[in-house]
């Protein structure tokens, strides 16, 4: 096969763990493949070895599960060569029960002293003698069968810091300091114990793929939450030939916010989806119209959809998959065929969300952010991007590394990008500077590299405002709305609250000064700080507004020939928490504001996600009414829309075209062209030539 892996859309994963006390693994391997062949499967990544330690091949080294007979990989690979299906081995790396009981000292160590399990299994040590382990397994497998490539799973360390034998003797060599848990309680050696787990891994992940691409140069290679948020190990993924993210159901919305990262990395990328209604290994099948639905979101974002499935290992319903789930699966890869030739890989550029990867690492280890930064900064992220859904907005989600591709958009937005690196100040500035937007929300550039604010600078010149302190309360209202930003918001003051009223608040919203920037809207502090402890509140929650202060709530700057908008609250994790229809809606009335000229206007239920791509001179709107039903939040019907209006700015307008090849009418104005869509169910791209 040769390097393309973008171009086949249609991958299953044969996600099979299973233990050693099963007496009998039945595969009809024959039978199986006839499977693949009939749901129209163009890969597999098949399981070389399980979460339980063992191998479903003949290794060498490692022990074969018990109860399966012969070599699944070598009876396999020659049966989908056969098929043209691109054979991928997986190959679990640190969940180990089998080595675990063997090597105890290769054991995961947690700060306590316990041996950590993930989940179910044992997990162990990257730093171990482990990596030897592996490299000699991959080598086996990568030498001895026809693959074209290796995907890695659970290439972890541990979660909250691993203090094994192995790693205690490194970090010490590396540092000169000892491993102990004390060093999470300072910012400057947590970060230090977060670089030695994200250099201990990406060690370990460049060591094993070397040693596979040595052998066989044309292998494709990959590995699990290659690309994603959670991990923002960007160093290691640059070496992945591409991206794997997994793609839950039913978080519709994180998985169109992942898309949008990925497709700007340069490399293709996969989503991941269990078969199930909620993870691996549920033996359960998730609706027809929510696999739809999913792979849809994969490719109208330009990735491949990649879908779990086992077959049972024994029983009355042994030796095979489900029926339903292979009816399920192959009725999807029906739709993603149909669909693909409307999906291509590059978004045309209207609104960016920037992410640093560099500024979560910071907050990552400052006692602001607990223990858990990634969920608390991915929810200031996710807040802001899930009200861009909502609002039928289309946008990317750009990186550090994509810093030089801002100029292309109208918009560009910092939610809470505590610390930016000098030079990417820089490029922000000179972006506004030739007439760029900018909207900037909370502690947006306020911290040097160490955590510390930095009251007065170049960038808050680009606000133009001056810190002074943050708020003594832990919640916020916002009050006095200029006109052009209140539209559809209730009379009261609007509360900003980003934790339970009796949890202590990590995010007090910012006392600026005005410098250059006029005010939109001013914070009101609430009558008391709340104490429920001690029996100090007002009501059952929150304390009402009080007092009307000073201090601006949202500014806007003209700066250059572009202009700035701050929010000096915390909008992305309080509407992440909160949910607040207000504050939704206040953003987009931001964005409407400091946008009015749009290239893309969409006017459609907040159902529809909206997503525009390109191809050469093809433009390709895509329309799709996720609308879940209300307990499961499952997609278990496809959905009609109507009345979806849309304005465009495009050089040349000739024709558009439905994906069923129909075509629809616009009406030219002096700014672009605007037409109506057609109603539909659940689905429509417009190609607009
Ligand atoms: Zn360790």
């Amino acid at each position: 096969m040769k390097k393309t892996p973008g171009s086949l859309k249609r991958r299953l994963l044969f996600d099979f763990h299973m233990p050693d006390f099963l007496k009998e693994i039945k595969i009809n391997t024959e039978n199986y493949v006839a499977d693949l062949k009939e749901m129209k499967a163009q890969w597999l990544t098949i399981m070389t070895k399980s979460s339980y330690g063992n191998c479903y091949y003949e290794s060498r080294i490692g022990e074969k599960v018990k109860g399966l007979k012969g070599d699944l990989l070598k009876e396999l690979t020659p049966l989908l060569k056969k098929n043209k299906v691109a054979v991928i081995a997986y190959y679990n790396v640190s969940l180990n029960d089998v080595e675990s009981r063997k090597h105890p000292d290769w054991q995961a160590i947690d700060s306590t002293g316990k041996k950590v399990r993930f989940e179910y299994y044992d997990q162990l040590c990257l730093n171990s003698p482990l990596v030897e382990l592996v490299e000699k397994q991959v080598a086996e497998i990568v030498s001895r069968y026809e693959v074209d490539g290796l995907w890695l799973d659970l290439t972890y360390m541990a979660r909250f810091g691993c203090f094994c034998q192995w790693c205690q003797k490194l970090f010490q060599e590396r540092y000169n300091l000892k491993l102990t848990p004390e060093i999470k309680k300072d910012v400057a050696t947590n970060s230090l114990l977060q670089e030695f787990a994200r250099v201990s891994r990406f060690n370990f992940i460049k060591r094993v793929c070397d040693t596979a691409r040595k052998i066989k140069p044309s292998l494709l290679v990959g590995w699990n939450h290659a690309g994603d948020f959670f991990f923002n190990e960007i160093e290691i993924d640059r070496l992945a030939d591409f991206s794997s993210v997994e793609f839950h159901p039913p978080l519709y919305e994180e998985g169109s916010i992942r898309a949008r990262y990925l497709r700007n990395l340069g490399k293709p990328f996969e989503m991941m989806i269990p078969e199930t209604l909620k993870g691996w290994g549920d033996w359960t099948v998730m609706p027809e119209s929510t696999m739809k639905i999913m792979a849809t979101q994969c490719l109208m974002h330009g990735g491949s959809i990649n879908i779990g499935h086992v077959v049972v290992p024994c029983g009355a319903f042994g030796g095979k998959i489900a029926p339903g789930v292979k009816q399920t699966i192959k009725k999807t890869f029906h739709w993603v065929n149909k669909i693909s030739g409307y999906c291509p890989e590059e978004s045309v550029p209207v609104n960016a969300v920037f992410y640093s990867a560099e500024n979560s690492r910071l907050v990552n280890s400052s006692a602001l952010a607990e223990c858990d930064f990634s969920q608390h900064g991915l929810n200031t992220l996710f807040g802001f991007c899930k009200i861009l859904l909502a609002g039928n907005l289309h946008f990317d989600v750009l990186g550090e590394e994509q810093i030089e591709k801002i100029n292309q958009y109208e918009v560009v937005m910092l939610p809470d990008i505590r610390y930016l690196s000098p030079e990417i100040q820089g490029e922000i500035i000179n972006y506004v500077k030739k007439g760029g937007k900018l909207l900037a929300s909370y502690l947006t550039g306020f911290w040097d590299k160490e955590g510390k604010i930095v009251p007065e600078s170049d960038f808050t010149s680009l606000l133009g405002v001056r810190w002074e302190k943050f708020s003594p309360y832990s919640i916020s209202y916002l009050y006095q709305f200029e006109k052009n930003i209140a539209s559809g918001l209730p009379d009261i003051p609007l509360l900003v609250n980003e934790s339970e009223p009796d949890k202590k608040s990590f995010r007090h919203c910012v006392y600026v000064q005005s410098q250059k920037a006029k005010a939109l809207a001013f914070l009101v502090e609430p009558l008391i700080e709340s104490d429920h402890t001690n029996y100090y509140h007002i009501y059952h929650r929150y304390s009402p507004p009080g007092k009307i202060t000073r201090y601006p709530a949202i500014t806007i700057n003209n700066f250059g020939r572009g202009k700035v908008l701050y929010l000096s609250f915390p909008l992305g994790a309080t509407y992440s928490f909160s949910k607040s229809p207000w504050l939704k809606q206040l953003l987009l009335n931001c964005l409407r504001f400091l946008n009015p000229d749009s290239r893309l206007k969409v006017k459609a239920p907040s159902t529809v996600e909206v997503n525009l791509m390109k191809k050469g001179q093809s433009w390709y709107l895509h329309l799709l009414n996720i609308a879940p039903f209300r307990t499961s939040g499952y997609q278990e019907e496809e959905l009609p829309v109507s009345g979806v209006e849309c304005f465009i700015r495009k050089e040349k307008v000739n024709r558009l075209t439905l994906l069923s090849g129909e075509k629809i009418n616009f009406v030219r104005t002096k700014a672009g062209v605007k037409f109506s869509v057609p109603g539909f169910t659940t689905y429509q791209v417009v190609k607009i030539d």
